[in-house]
Protein backbone atom coordinates (compact mmCIF):
# COMPACT_ATOMS: atom_id res chain seq x y z
CA UNK A 1 0.00 0.00 0.00
CA UNK A 2 1.50 2.96 -1.17
CA UNK A 3 -0.15 5.31 1.58
CA UNK A 4 1.36 9.19 2.68
CA UNK A 5 3.69 9.52 5.27
CA UNK A 6 6.01 12.20 6.96
CA UNK A 7 9.33 12.42 8.51
CA UNK A 8 10.08 14.88 11.32
CA UNK A 9 14.07 15.82 12.19
CA UNK A 10 14.19 16.38 16.30
CA UNK A 11 17.34 17.42 17.81
CA UNK A 12 18.78 15.78 20.87
CA UNK A 13 19.91 18.49 23.74
CA UNK A 14 22.38 18.87 26.55
CA UNK A 15 21.50 20.12 30.10
CA UNK A 16 24.13 23.54 30.23
CA UNK A 17 22.95 23.14 33.61
CA UNK A 18 20.65 20.83 35.88
CA UNK A 19 20.16 22.18 39.11
CA UNK A 20 17.77 19.24 41.16
CA UNK A 21 16.09 19.71 44.20
CA UNK A 22 15.16 17.75 46.96
CA UNK A 23 12.96 14.38 46.49
CA UNK A 24 9.05 15.44 46.60
CA UNK A 25 6.12 13.94 48.01
CA UNK A 26 5.52 12.76 44.53
CA UNK A 27 8.29 10.74 44.03
CA UNK A 28 9.90 12.91 42.09
CA UNK A 29 12.53 16.18 42.17
CA UNK A 30 11.53 19.55 40.97
CA UNK A 31 14.53 20.73 38.51
CA UNK A 32 15.47 24.00 37.35
CA UNK A 33 17.56 22.98 33.92
CA UNK A 34 18.80 25.14 30.47
CA UNK A 35 17.90 23.25 27.55
CA UNK A 36 20.00 23.61 24.38
CA UNK A 37 19.22 21.55 21.93
CA UNK A 38 21.89 19.98 19.27
CA UNK A 39 22.31 18.99 15.96
CA UNK A 40 22.64 15.19 16.49
CA UNK A 41 18.89 14.37 15.26
CA UNK A 42 16.72 11.46 14.84
CA UNK A 43 14.71 11.13 11.80
CA UNK A 44 10.84 9.55 12.27
CA UNK A 45 8.40 8.54 9.37
CA UNK A 46 5.17 8.12 10.36
CA UNK A 47 2.54 6.11 8.19
CA UNK A 48 -1.09 5.50 7.83
CA UNK A 49 -1.05 1.82 7.08
CA UNK A 50 -3.81 -0.39 6.45
CA UNK A 51 -7.07 -0.45 8.40
CA UNK A 52 -6.29 -2.89 11.31
CA UNK A 53 -1.98 -3.15 11.20
CA UNK A 54 -2.31 -1.04 14.44
CA UNK A 55 0.25 0.82 15.59
CA UNK A 56 3.82 -0.93 14.53
CA UNK A 57 7.84 0.73 15.80
CA UNK A 58 10.96 0.06 13.68
CA UNK A 59 14.57 1.50 14.78
CA UNK A 60 17.62 1.81 12.81
CA UNK A 61 21.05 3.20 14.40
CA UNK A 62 23.89 2.10 16.33
CA UNK A 63 23.26 0.16 19.62
CA UNK A 64 19.67 -0.16 19.39
CA UNK A 65 19.28 -3.68 20.13
CA UNK A 66 17.95 -2.18 23.40
CA UNK A 67 15.25 0.47 22.16
CA UNK A 68 11.80 -1.68 22.99
CA UNK A 69 9.62 -2.05 19.58
CA UNK A 70 6.36 -1.96 21.51
CA UNK A 71 4.05 -0.31 23.89
CA UNK A 72 7.02 1.06 26.14
CA UNK A 73 8.50 2.89 23.30
CA UNK A 74 7.45 6.89 23.57
CA UNK A 75 7.45 6.88 20.14
CA UNK A 76 4.75 4.00 20.14
CA UNK A 77 3.04 6.06 23.43
CA UNK A 78 3.24 9.13 21.46
CA UNK A 79 0.87 7.57 18.51
CA UNK A 80 -1.01 6.07 20.73
CA UNK A 81 -2.20 9.22 23.31
CA UNK A 82 -2.17 11.48 19.60
CA UNK A 83 -5.22 9.04 17.92
CA UNK A 84 -7.02 8.95 21.19
CA UNK A 85 -6.72 12.69 21.55
CA UNK A 86 -7.45 13.76 17.72
CA UNK A 87 -9.82 10.85 17.04
CA UNK A 88 -7.25 8.88 14.67
CA UNK A 89 -8.10 5.36 13.86
CA UNK A 90 -4.37 3.83 15.27
CA UNK A 91 -3.63 2.07 12.07
CA UNK A 92 0.65 3.37 11.42
CA UNK A 93 3.84 2.52 10.89
CA UNK A 94 6.86 4.76 12.83
CA UNK A 95 10.17 4.05 11.36
CA UNK A 96 12.87 5.72 13.59
CA UNK A 97 16.28 6.53 12.41
CA UNK A 98 18.54 7.15 15.22
CA UNK A 99 21.77 9.17 15.45
CA UNK A 100 21.08 10.18 19.47
CA UNK A 101 22.78 7.92 21.33
CA UNK A 102 20.31 5.81 23.45
CA UNK A 103 20.03 6.35 27.20
CA UNK A 104 22.72 8.26 26.49
CA UNK A 105 21.34 11.72 28.90
CA UNK A 106 20.34 13.23 25.49
CA UNK A 107 16.69 13.01 25.14
CA UNK A 108 16.62 9.97 21.67
CA UNK A 109 13.22 8.73 23.35
CA UNK A 110 11.63 11.43 24.44
CA UNK A 111 13.17 13.01 20.88
CA UNK A 112 11.01 10.30 19.34
CA UNK A 113 8.10 11.18 21.02
CA UNK A 114 7.60 14.70 19.83
CA UNK A 115 8.98 13.81 16.16
CA UNK A 116 5.46 11.44 16.52
CA UNK A 117 3.87 14.42 17.55
CA UNK A 118 4.38 17.32 14.56
CA UNK A 119 4.57 14.38 12.39
CA UNK A 120 0.81 13.04 13.30
CA UNK A 121 -0.32 16.77 13.06
CA UNK A 122 1.05 17.00 9.77
CA UNK A 123 0.42 13.98 8.77
CA UNK A 124 -3.44 14.45 9.22
CA UNK A 125 -3.41 18.31 8.64
CA UNK A 126 -4.34 18.75 12.51
CA UNK A 127 -3.10 22.47 12.80
CA UNK A 128 -2.33 21.74 16.15
CA UNK A 129 -0.53 25.00 18.12
CA UNK A 130 2.93 24.33 19.03
CA UNK A 131 1.74 24.86 22.41
CA UNK A 132 -0.87 22.42 22.01
CA UNK A 133 1.79 19.66 20.80
CA UNK A 134 4.22 20.48 23.64
CA UNK A 135 1.60 19.89 26.37
CA UNK A 136 0.25 16.52 24.73
CA UNK A 137 3.96 15.60 25.49
CA UNK A 138 4.55 16.69 28.67
CA UNK A 139 1.80 14.22 29.96
CA UNK A 140 4.68 11.20 28.48
CA UNK A 141 7.74 12.57 29.25
CA UNK A 142 9.66 16.02 30.65
CA UNK A 143 12.09 16.25 28.26
CA UNK A 144 9.50 15.80 25.43
CA UNK A 145 8.20 19.74 25.31
CA UNK A 146 11.74 20.34 25.20
CA UNK A 147 12.35 18.50 22.04
CA UNK A 148 9.55 19.75 20.03
CA UNK A 149 10.19 23.73 20.33
CA UNK A 150 14.07 23.00 20.28
CA UNK A 151 16.31 25.99 20.77
CA UNK A 152 17.59 27.30 23.96
CA UNK A 153 15.11 27.31 26.82
CA UNK A 154 14.67 26.81 30.92
CA UNK A 155 12.59 23.57 32.14
CA UNK A 156 11.28 24.37 35.57
CA UNK A 157 8.67 21.83 37.14
CA UNK A 158 10.47 18.21 36.24
CA UNK A 159 11.69 20.16 33.30
CA UNK A 160 8.29 20.03 31.26
CA UNK A 161 7.59 23.82 31.82
CA UNK A 162 9.45 25.44 28.77
CA UNK A 163 10.35 28.83 28.79
CA UNK A 164 12.45 29.83 25.95
CA UNK A 165 16.13 31.79 26.62
CA UNK A 166 17.86 34.22 25.53
CA UNK A 167 21.01 32.86 23.28
CA UNK A 168 23.45 34.40 21.43
CA UNK A 169 25.48 32.75 18.33
CA UNK A 170 26.21 28.98 18.11
CA UNK A 171 28.53 27.16 20.48
CA UNK A 172 30.41 24.08 19.02
CA UNK A 173 30.06 20.92 21.13
CA UNK A 174 32.53 17.57 21.15
CA UNK A 175 30.08 14.44 22.54
CA UNK A 176 32.11 11.85 24.47
CA UNK A 177 29.60 9.15 23.74
CA UNK A 178 29.32 5.64 25.74
CA UNK A 179 28.58 2.63 24.29
CA UNK A 180 25.91 1.38 26.93
CA UNK A 181 23.53 4.01 28.27
CA UNK A 182 23.17 4.92 32.17
CA UNK A 183 19.23 4.33 33.62
CA UNK A 184 17.71 7.97 34.56
CA UNK A 185 15.69 6.41 37.24
CA UNK A 186 19.05 4.90 38.61
CA UNK A 187 21.14 8.43 38.07
CA UNK A 188 18.83 10.04 40.34
CA UNK A 189 18.74 7.40 42.52
CA UNK A 190 22.53 6.97 43.18
CA UNK A 191 22.11 11.23 43.16
CA UNK A 192 20.13 10.88 46.67
CA UNK A 193 22.37 8.24 48.13
CA UNK A 194 25.11 10.52 48.13
CA UNK A 195 22.62 13.49 49.52
CA UNK A 196 21.42 11.05 52.21
CA UNK A 197 21.44 13.36 55.12
CA UNK A 198 22.43 16.92 53.64
CA UNK A 199 19.75 19.37 53.57
CA UNK A 200 19.30 20.30 49.72
CA UNK A 201 18.08 23.56 48.30
CA UNK A 202 14.80 24.19 45.72
CA UNK A 203 16.55 24.53 42.47
CA UNK A 204 17.73 27.85 40.65
CA UNK A 205 18.93 28.77 37.43
CA UNK A 206 22.56 30.23 37.63
CA UNK A 207 22.45 34.25 36.28
CA UNK A 208 26.06 33.98 35.06
CA UNK A 209 24.99 30.90 32.31
CA UNK A 210 22.37 33.40 31.33
CA UNK A 211 24.52 35.99 31.32
CA UNK A 212 26.66 33.68 28.89
CA UNK A 213 24.54 33.00 26.96
CA UNK A 214 22.70 36.52 26.27
CA UNK A 215 26.37 37.91 25.17
CA UNK A 216 27.29 34.65 23.41
CA UNK A 217 30.18 34.57 25.98
CA UNK A 218 31.40 30.44 25.05
CA UNK A 219 34.69 31.22 27.51
CA UNK A 220 32.00 32.58 30.78
CA UNK A 221 29.61 29.41 29.74
CA UNK A 222 32.23 26.94 29.55
CA UNK A 223 33.04 28.14 33.48
CA UNK A 224 29.48 28.21 34.45
CA UNK A 225 27.85 24.99 32.71
CA UNK A 226 27.44 22.61 35.77
CA UNK A 227 24.65 19.22 36.04
CA UNK A 228 23.74 18.12 39.84
CA UNK A 229 23.39 14.56 38.44
CA UNK A 230 27.27 14.18 37.38
CA UNK A 231 28.46 12.92 40.99
CA UNK A 232 25.85 10.37 41.05
CA UNK A 233 26.33 9.30 36.83
CA UNK A 234 30.51 9.44 37.69
CA UNK A 235 29.50 6.93 40.95
CA UNK A 236 27.86 4.55 38.31
CA UNK A 237 30.60 5.30 36.24
CA UNK A 238 33.78 6.32 37.10
CA UNK A 239 35.29 6.37 33.99
CA UNK A 240 33.26 9.45 32.94
CA UNK A 241 35.60 11.12 35.41
CA UNK A 242 38.72 10.10 33.34
CA UNK A 243 37.14 11.47 30.25
CA UNK A 244 36.25 14.58 31.81
CA UNK A 245 39.59 15.43 32.80
CA UNK A 246 40.73 14.73 29.88
CA UNK A 247 38.93 16.57 27.36
CA UNK A 248 39.66 19.54 30.38
CA UNK A 249 43.40 18.92 30.13
CA UNK A 250 43.04 19.02 26.33
CA UNK A 251 41.25 22.67 26.50
CA UNK A 252 37.79 22.49 26.76
CA UNK A 253 36.00 25.48 27.66
CA UNK A 254 33.97 23.40 29.65
CA UNK A 255 32.95 19.84 30.32
CA UNK A 256 29.68 18.46 31.46
CA UNK A 257 27.83 15.34 31.82
CA UNK A 258 24.56 15.47 29.06
CA UNK A 259 21.64 15.02 32.11
CA UNK A 260 21.92 11.64 34.00
CA UNK A 261 24.90 11.03 31.51
CA UNK A 262 26.84 8.95 30.29
CA UNK A 263 27.59 11.42 27.54
CA UNK A 264 29.73 14.01 28.29
CA UNK A 265 30.08 17.13 26.19
CA UNK A 266 32.85 19.42 25.91
CA UNK A 267 32.77 23.00 25.08
CA UNK A 268 35.06 24.55 22.33
CA UNK A 269 35.63 28.17 21.26
CA UNK A 270 35.15 27.61 17.60
CA UNK A 271 35.05 24.61 14.71
CA UNK A 272 38.54 24.72 14.63
CA UNK A 273 39.28 23.98 18.50
CA UNK A 274 36.43 21.94 18.45
CA UNK A 275 38.15 19.69 15.54
CA UNK A 276 41.66 19.75 17.67
CA UNK A 277 39.45 18.23 20.56
CA UNK A 278 38.17 15.37 18.66
CA UNK A 279 41.49 14.53 17.49
CA UNK A 280 43.10 14.94 21.56
CA UNK A 281 40.08 12.77 22.70
CA UNK A 282 40.60 10.39 20.15
CA UNK A 283 44.37 9.63 20.46
CA UNK A 284 44.02 9.83 24.48
CA UNK A 285 42.00 6.23 23.84
CA UNK A 286 39.92 6.63 27.01
CA UNK A 287 36.77 7.55 24.21
CA UNK A 288 35.15 5.05 22.35
CA UNK A 289 32.76 6.99 19.71
CA UNK A 290 33.29 11.05 19.82
CA UNK A 291 31.00 13.46 17.54
CA UNK A 292 30.87 16.84 16.67
CA UNK A 293 27.52 19.25 17.47
CA UNK A 294 26.71 22.42 17.11
CA UNK A 295 23.78 24.43 19.09
CA UNK A 296 21.24 25.86 19.43
CA UNK A 297 19.26 24.25 16.54
CA UNK A 298 15.63 23.64 15.88
CA UNK A 299 13.26 21.42 17.52
CA UNK A 300 11.15 19.31 15.46
CA UNK A 301 10.47 19.99 12.27
CA UNK A 302 8.99 18.47 9.20
CA UNK A 303 11.70 17.36 6.57
CA UNK A 304 9.21 15.55 4.26
CA UNK A 305 5.72 14.85 3.78
CA UNK A 306 4.20 12.57 1.34
P1 LIG B 1 16.71 11.42 28.96
O1 LIG B 1 17.88 12.26 28.63
O2 LIG B 1 15.40 11.97 28.48
O3 LIG B 1 16.65 10.98 30.39
P2 LIG B 1 18.08 9.35 27.61
O4 LIG B 1 18.53 10.10 26.41
O5 LIG B 1 19.06 9.12 28.70
O6 LIG B 1 16.79 10.05 28.17
P3 LIG B 1 16.72 7.44 25.96
O7 LIG B 1 17.52 7.30 24.71
O8 LIG B 1 15.48 8.22 25.90
O9 LIG B 1 17.61 7.96 27.17
O10 LIG B 1 16.45 5.97 26.48
C1 LIG B 1 16.13 5.64 27.82
C2 LIG B 1 15.40 4.31 27.84
O11 LIG B 1 14.10 4.52 27.31
C3 LIG B 1 16.06 3.27 26.96
O12 LIG B 1 16.86 2.42 27.71
C4 LIG B 1 14.87 2.51 26.33
O13 LIG B 1 14.65 1.30 26.99
C5 LIG B 1 13.66 3.40 26.57
N1 LIG B 1 13.03 3.91 25.34
C6 LIG B 1 11.71 3.99 25.11
N2 LIG B 1 11.45 4.52 23.91
C7 LIG B 1 12.62 4.79 23.33
C8 LIG B 1 12.99 5.35 22.07
N3 LIG B 1 12.11 5.72 21.16
N4 LIG B 1 14.30 5.52 21.83
C9 LIG B 1 15.22 5.17 22.77
N5 LIG B 1 14.92 4.60 23.95
C10 LIG B 1 13.64 4.42 24.25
Amino acid sequence: MNSKSTTVRVPGKINLQLSVGPLNKTGYHDVATVFQAVSLYDDITVRATEPGSGITVSVVGEHTETVPLDNKNLAFKAAELMCKDYGITPDLSIAIKKSIPVAGGMAGGSANAGGVIVGIDSLFNLGISRNEMEKVGSALGSDIPFTISGGTAIGTGRGEQITPALSRGTYYWVLALSSSGLSTPAVYQECDRLRDGLSVAAPIVNGALMQALMSGDSFALGKALSNDLQAAACSLKPALRLILDVGMDYGALGGIVSGSGPTVAFLAENEEHSLDLVVALTSSGVVGTIVQATGPVAGARVIEHH
